[in-house]
């Protein structure tokens, strides 16, 4: 499982940096180093850029995992250029920007990637995603496949209006996530469960923030 991301276009970088003249850079040497959005060599193409916009860069770093705990350690190990520098650019997740927020406090922490889901890989640098964590697991009941994330709509009941001999309609490169569900549902036996209705989900079960303390 990899937090997949992809680099912010560099001029909404540009513009998110904007009233800052001096930028300390983080980039995370697991998923943003794999994805190629927030390893070395972009961290130090990023530097690049903004030097040509006329931006002092008064550091940088690759954390080995910028979500976790590591964090912290490089913070205080790059505490000198960090402070000259009136922000920090986070190339990592957004856990890892949510991690490097949570140690400087009297700095602005400016995130250059967008975090687009959880991946698994089906093969070497693919991946996919399987899971929108949403709380209230159907896969029971739906032969496996997610269809919040295997539906362009996200639809729990389906297939929608715009099916097609099995296709999506948003994508026609694409089989129906139901197509899919009724296909191995059929498969199991379990096809009286196509026309189970699924509620909306509720959203007491899964307040927001969602928090767990396993102490
Ligand atoms: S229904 Fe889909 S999004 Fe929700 S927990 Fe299950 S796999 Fe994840
Ligand atoms: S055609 Fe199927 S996969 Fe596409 S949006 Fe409609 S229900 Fe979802």
């Amino acid at each position: 499982m990899k937090s997949i991301t992809r680099q912010k276009p560099f001029s909404e970088v540009v513009q998110l940096l904007d009233r800052f003249d001096r930028v300390y850079i983080i980039g995370c040497g697991t998923c943003a180093t794999m994805a190629r959005t927030g390893g070395r060599d972009e961290v130090l193409d990023m530097k690049n850029r903004l030097q040509e916009t006329g931006k002092l860069v008064t550091g940088w770093t690759v954390i080995p995992t910028a979500c976790d705990e590591m964090t912290e350690a490089a913070a205080r190990e790059n505490e000198g250029a960090i402070k000259n520098a009136n922000c920090s650019l986070v190339m990592a997740c957004a856990l890892g920007v949510h991690r490097v927020n949570s140690y400087l406090n009297n700095k602005a922490v400016i995130p250059a990637l967008d975090t687009l889901f959880i991946g698994m890989e089906d093969s070497p640098g693919s991946f996919y995603e399987a899971c929108a964590q949403c709380g209230q697991c159907v896969l029971g009941e739906t032969a496996g496949i997610c269809p919040l994330t295997a539906c362009n709509k996200g639809l729990l009941n389906g297939p929608c209006g715009g099916t097609n001999n099995g296709r999506c309609e948003v994508d026609k490169e694409k089989d129906c996530a139901f197509t899919l569900i009724y296909q191995r549902l059929k498969e199991q036996g379990r096809l009286d469960l196509m026309r189970k209705y699924h509620p909306p989900k509720n959203y007491q079960v899964v307040p927001r923030p969602r928090i767990i303390n396993l102490g």
